[in-house]
């Protein structure tokens, strides 16, 4: 990079969105670090600022479009105009089919899909006037169908549809946009996982590991890895993709 270039990480206090910012500081960004509550920010900065990097928290739920306005607004202020996305922020409600709320629906929905949309909208007015930009969202294998989860299910099957949606826009003004899927990653959402199904994380890891190609769960690590690259000046000719990160082959 000839000059420093910002980034913007929902989800980013913890888990995948932490480890996410952390390694696209490494790679030389200003890393707008954006979660629910500004204070739960702290370890990522931490880990961001000790290591020399430049970092600020910002405190929005990307299901607002207040929120939104005005974390961008800052994060341009503040560390300059953000030119790479990573719609990292999520949720499970899970639930069989028969015994899922309206509020359950509605709130996955709320998190990944308007949350990605009102984030990229806001988002693209910079990396337009700037001429490039890169936007990563975080699917799932779940989008391929998993049972207890029509909701989350839906909402990252329908976050590949915008993903090619936004590269088929923005690739004229220099703007990639992938999705990446992770299958199992280790982190508090599959231990949540665990614990609502009754099993010791250790022996729900063990047994998911199994059924893995590489015999090994995902790490944050895995996936931090490839949205750097993606987000990276080389991998310019590569948009409109969903690469599942999953240890296997999955359709
Ligand atoms: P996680 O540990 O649960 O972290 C998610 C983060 O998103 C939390 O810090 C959470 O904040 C934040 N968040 C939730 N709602 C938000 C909102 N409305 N606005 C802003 N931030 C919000 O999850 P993870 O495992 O790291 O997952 C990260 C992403 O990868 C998610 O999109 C997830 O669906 C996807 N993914 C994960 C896996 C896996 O195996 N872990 C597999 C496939 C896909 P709070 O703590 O305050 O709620």
């Amino acid at each position: 990079m000839t000059q420093s270039r910002t980034a913007i990480v929902t989800g980013a206090a913890r888990g995948i969105g932490a480890a996410i910012a952390v390694r696209l500081a490494q790679d030389g960004f200003a890393v707008g670090v954006v979660d629910l509550d500004e204070s739960s920010c702290t370890e990522t900065i931490a880990a961001i600022t000790s290591a020399g990097g430049r970092a600020i928290a910002v405190g929005a739920d990307v299901s607002s479009s207040a929120d939104v306005e005005a974390a961008v607004r800052r994060v341009t202020e503040e560390l300059g105009a953000p030119t790479v996305l990573v719609n990292n922020a999520g949720i499970t409600r899970d639930n069989l089919l028969f015994k899922m709320s309206d509020e359950d629906w509605d709130a996955v929905m709320g998190v990944h899909l308007r949350g990605s949309f009102l984030m990229s909208r806001a988002v693209q007015a910079h990396q337009t006037e700037a001429g490039w930009g890169r936007v990563v969202n975080l699917s799932s294998v779940s989008a391929l169908g998993n049972r207890g989860q029509a909701n989350y299910s839906t909402a990252k099957a329908g976050l590949q549809g915008f993903t090619k949606t936004l590269a088929v826009e923005l690739g004229k003004f220099g703007v990639t946009a992938n999705a990446i899927a992770p299958g199992f990653i280790e982190s508090e959402m599959t231990a949540a996982t665990a614990e609502r199904v009754g099993v010791p994380y250790e022996d729900f890891k063990k047994g998911a590991a199994e059924q893995i190609p590489v015999r090994r769960v995902g790490q944050p690590s895995d996936i931090a890895a490839t949205v750097s690259f993606l987000v990276s000046e080389e991998a310019g000719f590569i948009s409109g993709q969903v690469i599942y990160i999953a240890g296997g082959p999955r359709d």
